[in-house]
């Protein structure tokens, strides 16, 4: 390797995909493989609702309809969470960017810091494989960890394997309605970040069609080479 070249500190992905093409359940898993933090602003806007607080009541109404919540809001909850300390060594952008305006925002808050986006990995999937995924999801209450109805269901059945709680949860919001308005959003806002990435050069593609631990080790692949 060139010895004047500067090693960036840490490694920071962007998994980019539509609702459903299995952003989170990734996430998760180079989250553990790779010491990575996983950032969903998903998550994040969830727990603002849950808590009441005055971005959360704001969201609440624009989540359930399927619509991207404004861009000032979102920016705003991952600059906070990114400024936490277990952010440093790396981070997992889950769900965000989602819109140029926040791809040119998180730039910037990535330099503030001498840090640059890795690889912005898309998942590629088919929209109508998203509708099937979707309906049949749900996590485990304690833990968070994603199952499937078909695709991934716990080893012991009302059992999670990862923490051996028994109490499940749906989204409201993964309703065969609000997917369509939220696939809607993903072609007119996010879709457009693949060529915004590409222009960046460090856009990959991984065929997130495939089953989950072949999506796994195309991702890890990825990740290895980069820290390479
Ligand atoms: P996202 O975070 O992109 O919205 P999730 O990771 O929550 O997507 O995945 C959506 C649903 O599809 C979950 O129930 C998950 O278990 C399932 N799933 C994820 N990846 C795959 C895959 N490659 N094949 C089949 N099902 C999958
Ligand atoms: P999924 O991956 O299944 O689309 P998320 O949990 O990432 O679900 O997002 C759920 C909802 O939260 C979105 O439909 C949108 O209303 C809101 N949301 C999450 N992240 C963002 C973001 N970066 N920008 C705008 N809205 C967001
Ligand atoms: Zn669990």
């Amino acid at each position: 390797m060139d010895g004047t070249q500067i090693k960036p500190t840490a490694v920071n992905l962007v998994l980019l995909g539509p609702p459903g093409a299995g952003k989170g359940t990734q996430a998760r898993k180079l989250e553990e493989a790779f010491d990575l933090k996983q950032l969903s602003t998903g998550d994040l806007l969830r727990a603002a609702v849950a808590a009441g607080t005055e971005a959360g009541l704001a969201a609440k109404a624009v989540m359930e309809r399927g619509d991207l919540v404004s861009d000032d809001i979102v920016i705003a909850i991952l600059r906070d969470r990114l400024s936490d300390d277990d952010c440093a060594g790396g981070v997992i952008f889950d769900g965000f960017p989602r819109t140029t305006v926040q791809a040119g925002a998180l730039d910037e808050l990535m330099s503030e810091t001498g840090q640059t986006i890795t690889a912005a990995i898309s998942l590629e999937v088919d929209d109508a494989a998203m509708i099937e995924r979707i309906s049949g999801r749900y996590t485990c209450s304690a833990c968070g960890e994603g199952y499937h109805d078909s695709f991934k269901t716990p080893a012991k059945e009302g059992v999670c394997d990862n923490c051996g709680g028994s109490d499940f949860k749906r989204r409201a919001d993964d309703n065969a309605e609000t997917v369509a308005q939220r696939l809607k959003a993903y072609h007119a806002d996010t879709a457009p970040l693949i060529a915004y990435y590409a222009d960046q050069q460090v856009l990959q593609g991984v065929d997130a069609m495939q089953p989950i631990d072949a999506v796994e080790n195309d991702l890890k692949a990825i990740v290895q080479t980069a820290l390479a």
